[in-house]
């Protein structure tokens, strides 16, 4: 009889295990603006997603599903997911529970398995105050008066749910170029008279849209896009530059590396944003010509720049239809460093020395782009003077009419010492 009932229970155990959707493991990515949760699940699961109030929570039931997993305690940075908890129902459905610590907009969507995981069901987030516009109404300049600086955009590709592309001794993509993009940040935040922020800082996913949306509501000069390429063959090596292409990509190459990157976005799931999608690209090809000329220069800078940390994928910059670089008002390049897919090129982009190289070779570029298309009312948009004997400070103020104040605060000068032969920076007055 022992026999018999093992027999059965083993049977009931293995219909089960067909029947059932098994949640393998449970991950949380906290971003500034959302956070995400990730369900790794066996096979794509019938689920439902409803809000409660007072305690504030999110009510996720999975039908047919059984929690394999322990359920993780969220980050401490976590500024919206309180804790998850989780029960199941008599009838099969497996309820989380995610309690909240503010608002938020929740939605939810599943994944097909890329090359890191498996098939995923993800929530979404989304705080309902957002904290980039709210830090947008208080910006904050290095330079006072009327000199404002240069702001860049450094976008470090993928993040949190989407690694990227993967090397051989499975470096990420997402982890290599925010180290290069924190490096990048670092580099022009010394240049005076500019400053950088970065469209992501931690190991979580935002969307290509969303990542522009930064760049502009922080009223970004320049969109730094930086990733690493990866291609079959690992030999292949070099970095590259792409600015956007409106009519076809500039080799098959390009077009193959644009669709790669794209698909990033597949990993922020369908909102109903989208359905804006086509009145703006309506919008965008009305006044994206200057800017892709502006794209053009800036590249080419950064390009013959890179030169000198190794070799270029290419002699010339590149297009290509990359949907993070379609702001119609904001001169965007994307920088592929190099291939990570090579193993050498792997190991070599893991290195602090070399990773600062490429930061310094794009600030050059940035520099020098900078200098011959300098935004009003920065200090790149100065005039030199060389001091000559019986110059005062104030004299050439008035020479150039421009203020003492400006003058000093363009050279960074406290007192009145000037020295013959020194070149100061004669800013341009606002408006002019
Ligand atoms: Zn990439």
């Amino acid at each position: 009889m022992r026999g018999w009932g093992a027999a059965i229970t083993l049977m009931w155990a293995s219909t089960c295990l067909a029947g059932q959707v098994q949640v393998e493991n449970v991950r949380t990515w906290p971003a500034p603006d959302h956070t995400r949760v990730v369900f790794d699940i066996d096979r794509p699961v019938d689920h439902t997603l409803f809000m409660l109030k007072n305690p504030g929570r999110v009510v996720l039931d999975l039908r047919a599903a059984d929690l394999a997993a322990k359920l993780p305690e969220p980050e401490t940075n976590d500024r919206l997911l309180k804790r998850l908890r989780a029960g199941s129902r008599k009838d099969g459905v497996l309820r989380v529970v995610l309690d909240l610590k503010a608002d938020v907009r929740p939605k939810s969507f599943q994944l097909k398995p890329n090359s890191q995981y498996g098939h995923r069901l993800v929530i979404d987030l989304q705080a309902a105050d957002d904290p980039a516009r709210a830090a947008s109404s208080s910006p904050r300049n290095k330079a006072p008066a009327r000199m404002r600086d240069i702001i860049v955009a450094v976008d470090p590709g993928h993040g949190g749910e989407d690694p990227g592309a993967i090397g051989r001794r499975r470096t990420k993509e997402k982890d290599v170029v925010l180290a290069i993009a924190k490096r990048l940040k670092a580099r022009v935040d010394r240049e005076p008279g500019m400053r950088a922020v970065l469209t992501r800082d931690g190991d979580y996913f935002l969307g290509l849209r969303r990542r522009m949306q930064i760049a502009r509501r922080h009223g970004a000069d320049l969109f730094v896009s930086v990733h690493a390429d990866a291609f079959s063959d690992p030999r292949v090596h070099g970095s590259s530059v792409y600015i956007l292409s409106r009519n076809g990509a500039s080799s098959e190459a390009a077009r193959w590396l644009a669709e790669q990157e794209n698909a990033s976005d597949l990993i922020g799931g369908v909102s109903l944003d989208d359905k804006d999608e086509l009145l703006a690209s309506v919008l965008l090809d009305l006044s994206q010509t200057a800017t892709i000329s502006a794209s053009t220069e800036v590249a080419r800078s950064v390009l013959q720049q890179l030169r000198s940390v190794g070799k270029t994928h290419k002699k010339n910059v590149e297009r290509a239809g990359f949907m993070v670089l379609k702001s119609p008002d904001i001169p965007s390049i994307l920088v592929e460093a190099d291939f990570i897919s090579n193993p050498q090129v792997e190991r070599r982009l893991k290195s602090s020395s070399h990773q600062t190289a490429l930061a310094d070779a794009v600030v050059r570029g940035v520099r020098e782009y900078f200098k011959r298309n300098a935004p009003p009312n920065t200090l790149f948009a100065t005039r030199e003077h060389v001091i000559t004997r019986g110059d005062t400070l104030s004299a050439i103020a008035v020479r150039y009419g421009t203020s003492v104040a400006a003058l000093r605060s363009a050279n960074r000068i406290n007192g009145s010492d000037i020295r013959e032969g020194e070149v100061l920076r004669i800013p341009y007055a606002s408006g002019s």
